[in-house]
């Protein structure tokens, strides 16, 4: 579907048009917005829908009357509620059920994934991943460098960024060598909000014999992904951006099924094979399903909006939130081209194939302005020196939201 701003206007009617014909408009209602403001960050925090609300307010409710038998008698049972979760999730990225589970935060999912797929041998030592990363994702893979002996100064291989915004996809091919143990890419870069070609990327390192994972963090709830088509080996992401799970919920992993019989180097006792978990045996057997990859005990408190957020998400059709993603993310453009000029720039591709679902815009006043917004209720976020991200949910954000804050920048820039 092509994206559609017919008869683009940079005026306040064009904007509630657009809101008129906009198919999922009907999903605002079901969100807590934040009174008095302008919410343009799910990319950072999601909003909490009246659904994760009830969901959470049913597991308090088990807990106050159940105990310690919620685990088995919740309605829901919490013994099994990652795997469920996870399966409920997997269609998002084109998975089987038991390729996903929710569980963990997306960090310790990469030291756990990491720890089984990257297998230094012989002259193939190196991870590979770009500059562009966001830094806990490095962070992470230099730890599981230096955990197998290897010094992470020249074991991780950066792909550069020709702009110092984007990845070019055969930059990162090009540094696919046979030193290559490991790939670990970003589906969408943080700042620009640049798209990878994920399909290319995965083909390319599938026939050069190296594993590669995705930090899906940026894209999941957001675009459909096809993780199993690509035979992609690995992917992570959290569960507080487009999922709207709440500060800190659970996060996921997916790891390909052609995986299930390796070992989770991270191992912990709810990744036991399921329904012998409470034998207590010493010898550590994981559940060959991604399940295995568990550690500790779910955090049912940090699972349970996502029962009520991911039934949103299946309603509203992850294809209608992609398309109106592409569209508002187009609708900033367009406006930021109009209205704002050489002093904030848009720093995020233009071809809205090749964007996810912020724009990110480029200024030498980023905080004076970020300051001046906030003042008006409009919450953007902040990325020093000189970047201001907008991110508008497709779920609950307006074209009037949009339309607000970019004439609140335009106001603020004049009076700079
Ligand atoms: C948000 C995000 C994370 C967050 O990591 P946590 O361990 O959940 O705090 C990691 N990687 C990327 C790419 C992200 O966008």
């Amino acid at each position: 579907m092509s994206t559609d701003l017919a008869g683009f206007e940079p005026t306040e009617a064009f904007a509630r048009q657009m809101d008129e014909r906009d198919p999922l408009a009907r999903f605002r209602d079901r969100f807590h917005l934040p009174e008095g403001t302008i919410y343009l960050l799910g990319n950072s925090l999601g909003l909490l829908s009246r659904d994760a609300e009830r969901a959470i307010g049913q597991v308090v409710d088990e807990w106050r009357r159940l105990a310690i038998r919620g685990w088995i008698e919740a309605e829901s049972p919490w013994f099994h509620l990652a795997e469920r979760v996870g399966a409920v999730a997997a269609p998002l990225v084109g998975a089987r059920p038991e390729e996903v589970v929710a569980t963990g935060t997306t960090t310790v999912n990469i030291h756990a994934l990491v720890s089984t797929l990257y297998r230094p041998e012989g002259g193939r030592t190196k991870i590979l991943a770009d500059e562009l990363n966001f830094p806990t994702d490095l962070y992470a893979l230099k730890g599981q460098l230096a955990l197998r002996g290897r010094d992470p100064d020249t074991h991780l291989v950066l792909a550069r960024s020709r702009d110092g915004r984007t990845l070019e996809e055969r930059d990162i091919i090009e540094l696919m060598t046979d030193e290559i143990a490991l790939v670990h890419l970003p589906s969408v870069v943080y700042r620009s909000a640049q798209l990878l070609d994920m399909e290319t990327l995965a083909r390319a390192a599938r026939e050069r014999g190296i594993p590669i994972g995705f930090d899906c963090s940026h894209s999941v709830g957001l675009m459909p992904h096809r993780l199993d088509e690509w035979e992609a080996d690995y992917a992570v992401w959290c569960g507080y951006k487009y999922l709207n799970s709440g500060p800190g919920g659970s996060a996921f992993l997916y790891l390909n099924r052609r995986h299930f019989d390796r070992e989770p180097l991270l191992a912990g006792w709810f990744g036991y094979v399921k329904d012998r978990q409470f034998d207590m045996l010493l010898d550590f057997e994981h559940a060959p399903c991604a399940g295995g990859w568990q550690i500790s005990s779910p955090t049912i408190l940090g699972l349970a909006p996502l029962v009520g957020s991911l039934e949103i998400i299946r309603e509203a059709g992850i294809d209608a939130i992609r398309e109106k993603s592409r569209t508002i993310t187009s609708y900033i453009v367009a406006l930021a081209d109009e209205l704002l000029g050489p002093e904030l720039r848009v720093g995020s591709p233009r071809d809205p194939e090749r964007r996810g679902g912020h724009v990110a815009l480029e200024t030498d006043h980023a905080g004076r302005i970020h300051e001046a917004l906030a003042g008006r209720g409009v919450i953007v976020d902040l990325r020093p020196p000189g970047l201001i991200r907008l991110c508008p949910a497709p779920l609950y954000s307006s074209y009037e939201d949009v339309w607000r804050a970019l004439h609140a920048m335009a106001e603020i820039l004049a009076s700079l």
